[in-house]
């Protein structure tokens, strides 16, 4: 193939055919072109963006550059979520044994860390003994055994993105919407599901820094899941926020477990505020083995986006004729304590030692050292910085600042004060969990810009401004 001349059509801002755009993917992935002249391209697409037919044309083809999984005929459906990436963002981790229990087979297949956004399979990393590399036939296995899956993308599984992800990494060609949408279809087209929500963030510690961007995004990836055959919706969230109370690998374990362990009475929301659902009343959690945790730390903005996010792909899936009497099915099941069980079981079967697990979870810190940051005043919190936040725990060593660093787990911080809340003087506004007292000192000045006390309480922000379906 005369690959120059695709390049320049690009650059020109011509439309390229389906099956060029077959043929380049097949031939990148054979490694019969050259990276230099691909990142030509990618940047050709970067400022020329492509139709909906080339994007179609991409995702189907890198989807194909690997394995597809291949299930049993089951009458439980297949689904899966997805999220563009966020600061405390665990929602992945409860989610996927809610949705076993529910009765949905869920082979989700998860990424590590991008920029300051925390990565599932960083957390999962953290839990003694898991195993999140699994070849395609033991994810077949467990998701039809367990029903839940949660794991990364194997050496066949879609390769074409992986090679085509660097290169964007390193050529300043990710932030482009077709290149994203290619990317994370290609990749959860590839589970072969039957429904599949997405959450698409958007705000200062989001990819997308604004509603109407991450808007055009989600409205694509709708577009192209629903046009392959997976029902697929998305939610647009805040991500200016971090999500929940934690955010750091390990401390993002604690929590989710802690949100399977939460309890609430169902309490119908009156329409006038569906949109904002604040009153979700949470109880103690069951177990009281997790020291640090009380009940008034657990954070409902987390167990509302778990529950909606099942709520969603039981309507997708007509397992519920509504949003409502979903999100009633899904509380109850949360309610239950089986998703809790169900953890335990998916954690057995990759690998984890359970024993070990429940020892860590009982200690208050993994950390070496633990800070506190103490409000200056007495007044409500008007502003938790997600973007701030993110930076020191990737600063702390729970993120990456190049490709190949080393994460630490332990690294993080917890018990943040959210907007909205009330702080009294010297009330503690985020504990921070470092490797020595010098960064964690360091941390505490950096983070003393995070939060802002106001005297009068600010508006509530919801949390899902809008379903895209
Ligand atoms: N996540 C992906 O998997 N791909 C992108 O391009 C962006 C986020």
């Amino acid at each position: 193939m005369n690959f120059l001349s695709l390049i320049e059509a690009k650059r020109e801002g011509k439309i390229h055919a389906s099956e060029q755009i077959q043929e380049f993917i097949r031939e990148f992935t054979a490694g019969k072109i050259p990276d230099y002249q691909m990142a030509a391209l990618l940047m050709a697409i970067y400022f020329r963006g492509l139709d909906t037919a080339e994007t179609t044309a991409l995702t189907l083809a890198m989807r194909d550059s690997g394995d597809v999984l291949k299930f049993p005929r089951d009458k439980r459906p297949l689904v899966d979520k997805h999220s563009t990436g966020g600061i405390g963002d665990k929602v992945s981790l409860p989610l996927a044994p809610l949705l076993a229990c529910l009765g949905f087979r869920v082979p989700m297949i998860s990424g590590r860390g991008l920029g300051i956004t925390g990565g599932t399979l960083d957390k999962l990393d953290s839990i003694p003994g898991f195993k999140t590399l699994l070849p395609a036939a033991q994810i077949v296995a467990q998701v039809q055994q367990v029903g839940c899956v949660i794991c990364g993308q194997t050496d066949k599984m879609v390769p074409a993105d992986k090679k085509i992800y660097a290169l964007r990494d390193a050529s300043g060609t990710v932030p482009s919407i077709p290149l994203i949408v290619a990317s994370i279809l290609s990749k959860k087209l590839a589970e072969n599901l039957d429904a599949l929500i997405l959450d698409v963030k958007f705000g200062s510690a989001a990819f997308m820094q604004t509603k109407a961007d991450a808007r055009n995004l989600a409205k694509a990836m709708v577009a192209l899941g629903n046009q392959c055959g997976t029902n697929t919706r998305a939610i647009l969230t805040d991500m200016n926020t971090p999500l929940g109370r934690a955010a750091g690998n390990w401390l993002e374990v604690k929590e989710s477990v802690a949100c399977l362990e939460s309890r609430t009475g169902f309490q119908p929301v009156p329409r006038a505020r569906q949109r904002e659902r604040s009153d979700l009343v949470i109880s103690s959690p069951t177990s009281s083995a997790q020291a640090g945790w009380k009940p008034a730390l657990l954070c409902d903005d987390l167990r509302l986006l778990v529950l909606d996010s099942a709520a969603h792909l039981l309507v997708q899936t007509k397992k519920s004729k509504s949003l409502a009497a979903a999100r009633k099915l899904a509380e109850e099941c949360l309610n239950s304590g089986e998703p809790r069980k169900k953890w335990d079981e998916m954690l057995v079967a990759q690998g984890a030692d359970l024993k070990a697990f429940k020892k860590k979870l009982a200690l208050d810190s993994t950390a070496p050292v633990v800070l506190e940051l103490k409000s200056p005043r007495a007044g409500f919190v008007s502003k938790c910085d997600a973007k701030i936040i993110g930076e020191v725990i990737r600063d702390l060593g729970g993120g990456r600042l190049k490709k190949d660093s080393q994460i630490n787990c332990d690294v993080g911080v917890d018990k943040m004060a959210k907007p909205g809340g009330r702080v009294e003087k010297s009330g503690t506004l985020c504990r921070v969990h470092a490797a020595d007292s010098a960064q964690a000192k360091t941390a505490i000045i950096r983070l003393k810009t995070a939060f802002e006390i106001s005297a009068k309480r600010p508006a509530k922000i919801p949390l899902i401004i809008e379903v895209i379906q």
